[in-house]
């Protein structure tokens, strides 16, 4: 493919699958404006330097580590298996997922050693024969299949499966149990090595970077504004570890403040519980679109 501005930066992405609609929610969230339709090779994007290629998700590592693209959005699962020469720069927080190993519901095997000498059916062989060696057990024979792995043991494939799952019910649907973990993932943004060391390239790279940066931390916090009686501030203060310390805000009746501040998400319910204690009301929250730290 000829690249004719130097600048312009390729980002890779799941055509059609469960990362798609994840990841061009990001890339709408980033502020990118293109189009979605996903006929045309390069989809450009109309107010940022950046061309979107639609791919496999099994090809994006591969288009990253030659240089056809200079960013990727895809599985870290699939990096794991495929990923040399690639550098991986965020964790992106969807697309969340485990690989695990995974019997027949009636099978005696409680242990993934215990699969010494049997087949394991999945679709990602180097990354299983790496986690077999790990916990000592060689002689696993791997069955490598593209798709639909889960039917392996009924068709009497393999004794065990090596297989994606986020929330078990395929696993349930097919009858399989699972008896080990053998990777957690989720989507992550790569990039093309020798695109990080062109000076023009990375100060767009760092633009993405930045903006998907204030995107994550966004989701991580949520705005919190209330009044409380002044004397009520101190305890309020040391409730609120916010990103710094919070807005107050005086109110006409002098005894009064108005409060502005942050709340981790994570810890949200704690710190309501100990600003009502603290004799805060008319508490009002909001999440947070972006935040830049
Ligand atoms: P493609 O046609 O692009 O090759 P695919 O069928 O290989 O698609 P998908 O099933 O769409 O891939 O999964 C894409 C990625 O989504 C996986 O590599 C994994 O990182 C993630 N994922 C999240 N949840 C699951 C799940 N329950 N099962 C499989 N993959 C999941
Ligand atoms: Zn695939």
């Amino acid at each position: 493919m000829e690249r004719t501005d130097g600048c312009r930066l390729r980002l890779a992405m799941q055509r059609q699958g469960r990362l798609t609609e994840a990841t061009t929610h990001l890339l709408h969230g980033m502020g990118l404006e293109f189009e979605s339709y996903r006929q045309r090779l390069l989809t450009p994007c109309r107010n940022f330097p950046l061309d979107i290629l639609y791919g496999r998700d099994d090809d994006i590592p591969e288009y990253v580590a030659d240089g056809t693209v200079d960013l990727g959005v895809v599985g870290r699962n699939v990096i794991v298996e495929r990923g040399n020469g690639v550098e991986e720069l965020l964790s992106l927080g969807f697309g969340y997922c485990s690989l695990v190993v995974a019997v027949p519901s009636e099978s005696p095997i409680q242990d993934p050693r215990e699969l010494e000498g049997h087949r394991v059916a999945t679709s990602y062989p180097r990354t299983v024969r790496g986690y077999f060696e790990g916990i000592g057990v060689e002689d696993v024979e791997l069955v490598t299949l593209s798709g639909s792995v889960e039917v392996a043991p009924s068709l009497g494939i393999a004794s065990a499966v090596a297989d994606l799952t986020a929330t078990g019910s395929t696993l349930v649907l097919n009858d399989l149990r699972p008896i080990a973990t053998v990777l957690e993932s989720e989507a992550v943004l790569i990039a093309n090595p020798a695109s990080l060391r062109q000076p023009e390239k990375v100060r767009n790279i760092n633009r993405v970077l930045m903006r998907i940066n204030s995107l994550l931390a966004a989701r991580e916090y949520k705005y919190v504004m209330m009044n409380a009686p002044r004397s009520a501030l101190p305890t309020i203060r040391g409730a609120t570890p916010g990103l710094k310390a919070p807005t107050v805000v005086p109110l006409a009746d002098p005894e009064w403040v108005a409060i502005h501040t942050v709340v981790k998400e994570n810890e949200f319910w704690e710190v309501i519980e100990r600003l009502r204690e603290a004799g805060a009301s008319e508490i009002l929250v909001t999440s947070i679109e972006k935040l830049l730290l």
